[in-house]
């Protein structure tokens, strides 16, 4: 089976045939840098990186462009109101660019630790004025766009009787101008439905650029346009986003596309649905967005306690990434027994040995495999067949990635991971005999366990690397304890700190330089 997208341009799941073979263009808009991320905004850039991921498995070439929006659009989404970074800059005393550093800055921290793969080109608004304003003369040029006192508007009515403004979100250009018409603000466009490609500056205004119409600085959709179009071509594969972004950000920007290329940017549609906190959308307005740390550090007043990054990773996986999530508490601790359910498998199956006298594989069966031919599989059975378990663990890997090849289907492929668990669960506690499995089997176990958990979803094994962090400081007290009891002659505490270290499987071990080095039994 081949990968199927649910395409939001088409509403229907459809196969995904990439434009050039074995590579994709991927654009997802990236973040606005005027204050830290929230745990929704983190859950959508977490979908896209497991999609990523995801692609890179099947063995594409993968362009992936994620922008980086610090040019102060206006909070207002018809190009009106405040510009964020320079309201925040005020706020905090800063540069509109000391804003945006500190927190693009803040951003990548934040994607390091929950273990997202940068893009692999993250282009900013700021540096591609240029490219916007060529967009802008284009628009001109097309008839879809006008200039009224240094602002140029898009050309909504104009722009739908020759193509389809609602082609994403199924919006209806008459009910939109209705919903508009009471609003302030909107003297200088021919409709109230036009939105700004650029803004003239007033003199205060700090983010502003010299263009063909005066000073100003480039509305909110233009960047996206202009970008994917610049690094991905005229059309390209795949277009994401969170759910908000479709109205009128993504119409926006398809509208743009098409009056300046004639073709639409994406052939593929992709969005993510919104994270809820206790039943609410997690946003800034509502008061309950919990920063990504606060959850690591458990410093919030929603939480009873911190959650490694992975935990809250592996709760948005387990639904699906179109869905709506609640998460709550008792979520976060269910998903931090599955997940270490899941890491206990991986360390179990990683250090298990089959019986020794499996059958080893023959010459021939060697060389094949040297020399890069595939001479069938190498079974430790008898009859040199698959076994009912093999078979078994050869259907529960097939079904993982039936799941994944359907639309990106987490939820489900977990599920098949935890039957993998139990099968770990069950050669190590003896009810399924070491013979029943071939080294064949054994190895897809091993293997599908860690390509799905560590590189498709980008998970780790933090509990382990915690506690062996946190083992290795308490034995180096101990260590410690130990040399200060030997320097006063004080053999009976040295040595009973080495012995209870030993009941406890700690040994200790002088190094020839008087240091002190330590493994475990
Ligand atoms: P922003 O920095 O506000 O432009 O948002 C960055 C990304 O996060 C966008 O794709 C938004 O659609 C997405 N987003 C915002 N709020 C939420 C939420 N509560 N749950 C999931 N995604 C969100
Ligand atoms: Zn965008």
């Amino acid at each position: 089976m081949s990968l199927k997208i649910y395409n939001t341009l088409s509403r229907q799941k459809e196969e995904f045939k990439s434009i050039i073979p074995n590579h994709v263009g991927l654009y997802v808009c990236g973040p606005t840098v005027y204050s830290e991320p929230h745990v929704g905004n983190l859950r959508t850039f977490c979908s896209f990186d497991m999609i990523y991921r995801y692609l890179i498995f099947l063995g594409y070439k993968v362009r992936y462009v994620r922008n980086i929006t610090d040019a102060g659009h206006l909070t207002n989404e018809r190009g009106e109101g405040v510009n964020r970074m320079e309201s925040q800059a005020k706020l905090e005393s800063l540069e509109p660019m000391e804003i945006v550093q500190k927190y693009t800055v803040s951003f990548h921290r934040i994607m390091d630790a929950f273990n997202t793969i940068p893009p692999t080109i993250e282009p900013t608004a700021t540096g591609h004025i240029v490219e916007q304003i060529e967009m802008i003369e284009t628009l001109l040029k097309n008839g879809f766009a006008y200039e009224v006192d240094g602002s140029v508007y898009f050309d909504v009515k104009k722009y739908n009787d020759q193509h389809n403004y609602g082609v994403l979100s199924g919006r209806n250009i008459d009910e939109l101008m209705a919903g508009y018409r009471d609003l302030d603000g909107q003297e200088e466009k021919r409709n109230s439905i036009d939105f700004a490609l650029w803004k003239k500056a007033s003199p205060e205004h700090i983010m502003q650029w010299n263009s063909p119409w005066g000073k100003g600085f480039p509305g909110w959709h233009l960047e996206c346009s202009a970008m994917s179009t610049k690094y991905l071509g005229e059309t390209f594969d795949i277009h994401g986003g969170g759910m908000d972004l479709k109205f009128p950000h993504h119409e926006c920007e398809i509208a743009q596309n098409t009056g300046s290329c004639k073709q639409g940017g994406a052939k593929y549609w992709l969005h993510t649905n919104m994270l809820n906190f206790n039943g609410q959308k997690m946003s800034k307005s509502l008061g309950n967005s919990i920063l990504p740390m606060e959850f690591v550090s458990g410093n919030h007043p929603l939480l009873d306690k911190g959650y490694a990054p992975s935990v809250l990773k592996f709760l948005f996986l387990q639904s699906h990434y179109s869905s709506e999530l609640d998460i709550n508490v008792k979520g976060l601790q269910d998903a931090e027994k599955g997940l270490k359910r899941l890491m206990e498998a991986v360390d179990l199956i990683k250090n298990f040995q089959l019986n020794p006298t499996d059958r080893k594989p023959t010459l021939d069966e060697l060389i094949g495999e040297l020399s890069g031919f595939k001479l069938g599989h190498r079974y430790n059975t008898e009859d040199n067949k698959e076994t009912d378990l093999d078979r078994k663990i050869r259907l529960i890997v097939d079904a993982c990635k039936k799941c994944m090849d359907d639309d990106f289907n987490t939820a489900k492929t977990i599920g098949n991971l935890f039957e993998l668990a139990t099968i770990v669960n069950s050669l190590k506690g003896g009810q399924i005999k070491p013979e029943e499995i071939s080294s064949i089997g054994l190895d897809l176990l091993k293997n599908t366990l860690q390509n799905y958990l560590f590189d498709v979803f980008g998970l780790r094994n933090e509990n382990a690397a915690v506690s062996n962090n946190k083992l290795d400081e308490a034995v180096q007290v101990l260590i410690s304890l130990r040399k200060d009891a030997k320097a006063k002659k004080d053999f009976v505490t040295s040595d009973k700190i080495r012995n209870e270290l030993s009941i406890a499987g700690i040994n200790l071990k002088d190094e020839k330089d008087g240091e002190m080095s330590w493994s475990l039994a």
